[in-house]
Parts: C-alpha cells; sequence; structure tokens
C-alpha cells in the first residue's frame, strides 16, 4: 500500500487566533481536494485546544491533525510556562521535538530533545524529530548521522518505527536557501540507512510552492515539514497540493488496463 505524504506545517510564534481559525478552517475545507495526504497543523500552543475543540476535533479528520511544537518532558511539576507531554495528548496526535530554534533560542540540548522523544512516545504521541547540520561543510552527512543517533538513544526499533524523522538543515531554515532536492535526497537516503524502513523522513528548509514538487518526487522523502510558508493558506494548499498529485501520477503510472 502506498504510504500518503505528510505535509507538516509549524506556524512558528505567528498568528492571531483570527488567523489560525483563517488557516485552519481553510485547510479543512480543502480536505475533499487533499484525500491522499496527511497534514499536520502546528500552531502556537495556546491555540492548540480552541483548534482541537473548533477546527480539527482530534482523530475525527483522518488526514488533518494538530501538533505542538515543543512540551516538556516530565509529566507534570512545577516548571512554570511549560506544557506536559499528557496536556499535548489531550489536543494534538503530534508533537514536534528539537526543533533547531529551540536549541538556538531556548538553549535545549541534545539530551532534553531525547527526553522529549521518550516522553512523547510513552504518551502515545508521535514524535516530529529535526536532526540536520549547522552548517554547509563536506562533512554534512556525517555531523547529521552522529545528530541522529544521539537523539534517538535508547529508542528500540518498534519506537523508531514510531518517530517522523525531519531533515533540517539549519543553515536552509527560514533563510530562503532551500537544499536542493538532490542533496536532501542524498543525506535522506543516508539517514535511511541508520532507521526502520517504516520511518518516515522529512524535508524542511525554506519550502516554497515552487520548490515542493522537486523534494516530494524524490522516494527517500517522505513528506515536507514547512514553516514560513504554512502561514499562506493559498501557499500552503498549492504544497499539500504537490503532495497529493505525486501519489496520484504514482498511482496512474502503476495502472494497468483489466483486459
Ligand atoms: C521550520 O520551521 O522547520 C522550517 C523549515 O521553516 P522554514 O520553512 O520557514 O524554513
Amino acid at each position: 500500500m502506498t504510504r500518503l505524504p505528510l505535509i507538516v506545517a509549524n506556524w512558528k510564534m505567528n498568528t492571531s487566533l483570527a488567523d489560525a481559525y483563517l488557516l485552519a478552517n481553510g485547510v479543512r475545507n480543502a480536505l475533499h481536494h487533499l484525500e491522499h495526504t496527511e497534514m499536520v497543523l502546528c500552531p502556537p500552543s495556546v491555540w492548540l485546544g480552541l483548534l482541537a475543540e473548533h477546527s480539527v476535533p482530534p482523530r475525527q479528520y483522518s488526514t488533518l491533525k494538530l501538533g505542538a511544537q515543543n512540551m516538556h518532558a516530565a509529566p507534570a511539576g512545577s516548571y512554570t510556562g511549560e506544557i506536559s507531554p499528557a496536556m499535548v495528548r489531550e489536543v494534538a496526535e503530534y508533537v514536534i521535538v528539537g526543533h533547531s530554534e529551540r536549541v538556538r533560542y531556548g538553549r535545549e540540548t541534545v539530551e532534553q530533545s531525547n527526553a522529549k522523544l521518550h516522553a512523547a512516545l510513552a504518551h502515545g504521541l508521535t514524535p516530529i524529530l529535526c536532526v540536520g547540520e549547522p552548517r554547509k561543510s563536506k562533512d554534512s552527512v556525517r555531523q547529521v548521522v552522529q545528530h541522529l543517533g544521539h537523539l534517538v538513544k535508547g529508542l528500540s526499533n518498534a519506537e523508531l518505527r514510531e518517530v517522523v524523522v525531519a531533515y533540517e538543515p539549519v543553515w536552509a531554515i527560514g533563510t530562503g536557501d532551500p537544499a536542493t532536492p538532490e542533496y536532501a535526497q542524498e543525506v535522506a537516503w543516508v539517514l535511511k540507512q541508520h532507521l526502520p524502513a517504516e520511518t518516515r523522513l522529512l524535508y524542511g528548509g525554506s519550502v516554497e510552492p515552487g520548490i515542493a514538487a522537486g523534494f516530494l518526487a524524490s522516494p527517500q522523502i517522505d513528506g515536507l515539514l514547512v514553516g514560513g510558508a504554512s502561514v499562506n493558506l493559498k501557499k500552503f494548499l498549492t504544497i499539500c497540493q504537490h503532495a497529493d498529485d505525486t501519489v496520484v501520477s504514482a498511482r496512474t503510472a502503476t495502472y494497468r488496463h483489466p483486459r
């Protein structure tokens, strides 16, 4: 069976509540054109409960899901301003772990990301784990593989199958300087040698509608993590439509008329 491409929208610290409803309702209303694509919207956490209640009820729509942009690893406690895995689980199915902006601005360590990964899985959340090298270099692939190894420490193969890995070269995030699909495919191929076959692998970094199809055409890349372009409904839906089209054209290409 063909696996559905996965398109994740990371709204970061953007949107008013009105914008959030417009975006989420806009995606929900386009679902009938996007039957072959799974979409995860990751709004700021203050909007999660409201969107879960009014726009994207958890699990009601099979292909549209909600995710958190971050969470704490501890089950509860005196962590002012944080949200726990169980809180996220009440309103969402996914959580982004180890995003480079958490590392850069929140000083998140690899050990903390690893703890969040374990906590997400223990609470039935699907983690979207970000890995990527800080700078373009000849040594990039080795750095990314090493980064992945540290992040997934202690996970069983069965747990790794549940993780979505997002290859996000840090130099490509929010810079308008995306990796080429060829480069992303090469790194994705190497990463996949270190992961179970079932683990989904996304590319993220300055994806815009005009370049999305190039990544989605790669057999190593199962979807995209989209930041800036995901808070523009038209752009986001165009990217999702590209994902849907890749499934439809793959099915058409393999279809043989019964004689
Ligand atoms: C991201 O936030 O993970 C991201 C890839 O952002 P952008 O698409 O804006 O580069």
